[in-house]
């Protein structure tokens, strides 16, 4: 009989956001990690509700991967109705991964790039695909995982809750043996630390507090551009022989049959807090009637992935923007220039503000360098097409003026490009502050 005899769960903001969309549900044998994405605090809810959907137990008449696939369906459901009828909801989406521990075997419940990882015997192996546009490249060879990890496209997903109202699940069961450690997180982490070091600290032997502790810090110290979320468990023989060597003292171990019981320490249900998410622009950034930075005119629309132009109408109600065209046999979305037009013109009405994984460079009202996330456009009526992601401390006006024609040029990027752009401004500007 296998049990889990320790478990741990933490979640960061990271260094450069404001806000966590991370969450997480932890009750022994079940652990979920979900990663949302929206604008204004509709990521964190998208998250929550699918975090929150395992709250009401698994139906136990069903097998292990139709129980979990079930709640992770229901949940999908949730979101996507929410981000229809509520405007401020709208787009919305979220990852989630969920595993199930049974008797002797692992029950992985997968959609997105939250991923699942076991380390047995000192070798790690991945339990999920990611459900992205890197992730899918990687298996077709077009990249390497190596090229992947430092991708700038790599957040982009295929897969997620909420866009569809029917979503496909990843279901598989793996054999678990004694003495395995097992580890859930959200892209944050694996963007951040590379699969080596995530090797090591699962396998240093320590409290899966400390585990989880020190990828945390390890992402954080590699830059945390995105919020940080590490779900690690321990399982061993009930009969206790590896256990006892293993459990940390004073702390009761979780028997896996028991699905009402949680390890002291570790709360049944954790969501991190919410902090200030971003919010809708009062006013336009920059200059009155035009977009922020204006005076430099808008790039072509360009989208972070390439496509053939075909433009299903039902696009304005995703968040995951790329799509590829082979992948299933279920209808996708393909991306393309025509894609970025069709976008605006229903951001435009005000169908999607906020809620893209679209970003740009402007100049906000105090003239500092900033990032935007949408489009650089004015909507009809003043509805706006973007929102204040992130405010650098340099002054527009300081900056060599090529440099700042090239910075603010309103192209499309993703949001690790225009942080990058930000960095590499900001050390420059403190580079010249040098006498
Ligand atoms: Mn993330």
């Amino acid at each position: 009989m296998l049990r889990v005899i320790d478990q741990a769960a933490a979640s960061d903001v990271g260094r450069v956001r404001r806000a966590n969309e991370d969450a997480y549900y932890v009750r022994a044998p079940l652990f979920v990690v979900a990663d949302g994405m929206g604008g204004a605090q509709a990521g964190e809810v998208a998250s929550r509700i699918a975090s929150q959907a395992f709250a009401a137990g698994l139906d136990e008449s069903l097998s292990p991967e139709r129980r979990l696939a079930n709640v992770v369906a229901a949940a999908n459901r949730e979101i996507h109705d929410k981000s229809v009828s509520d405007p401020a909801m709208q787009g919305m989406g979220t990852t989630l991964t969920a595993v199930l521990l049974g008797d002797g075997d692992l029950t992985v419940a997968h959609v997105g790039d939250s991923r699942a990882y076991r380390l047995r015997d000192g070798e790690l192996t991945r339990l999920t695909q990611d459900h992205s546009v890197v992730g899918e490249m990687v298996r077709r060879g077009a990249l390497s995982e190596t090229e992947a990890e430092r991708h700038p496209q790599r957040s982009i997903l295929t897969r997620a809750l909420g866009p569809e109202r029917e979503v496909a699940v990843d279901t598989l069961s793996h054999a678990v043996r004694a003495g395995d450690v097992y580890l859930l997180c959200s892209d944050g982490l694996t963007a951040m630390v590379d699969e080596a070091a995530i090797a090591e600290a699962m396998g240093s032997g320590g409290a899966m507090r400390a585990v989880a502790e020190r990828l945390i810090a390890r992402a954080n110290d590699a830059g945390g551009v995105d919020n940080i979320t590490v779900v690690a468990f321990r399982v061993a023989d009930s009969a206790g022989s590896g256990a006892a060597a293993t459990t940390p003292a004073g702390e009761p171990a979780a028997d896996v049959d028991d699905g009402s019981r949680t390890l002291a320490g570790a709360p049944p249900v954790a969501v991190p807090p919410a902090s200030g998410g971003n919010q809708l622009e009062a006013s336009p950034p920059g200059s009155a009637g035009g977009p922020p930075g204006s005076g430099v005119s808008p790039a072509g629309p360009r989208t972070p992935a390439g496509g053939n132009g075909h433009v299903p109408p039902e696009l304005h109600s995703r968040q995951v923007a790329a799509r590829r065209r082979e992948q299933t046999r279920r209808p996708r979305v393909l991306l393309g220039v025509g894609v970025a037009i069709v976008v605006f013109l229903i951001a435009a009405t005000g169908a999607v503000v906020g809620s893209l994984n679209i970003y740009f460079l402007g100049v906000d009202q105090h003239g500092l360098v900033t990032v935007y996330r949408g489009l650089p456009y004015e909507g009809p009526l003043a509805l706006k097409t973007y929102t204040k992601d992130y405010v650098s401390t340099v002054p527009a006006d300081r900056l060599p003026a090529a440099e700042r024609k090239a910075l603010l040029d309103h192209k499309l990027r993703t949001r690790g490009d225009a942080v990058d752009l930000i960095a590499e401004v900001e050390q420059r500007q403190l580079e010249r502050a040098q006498p």
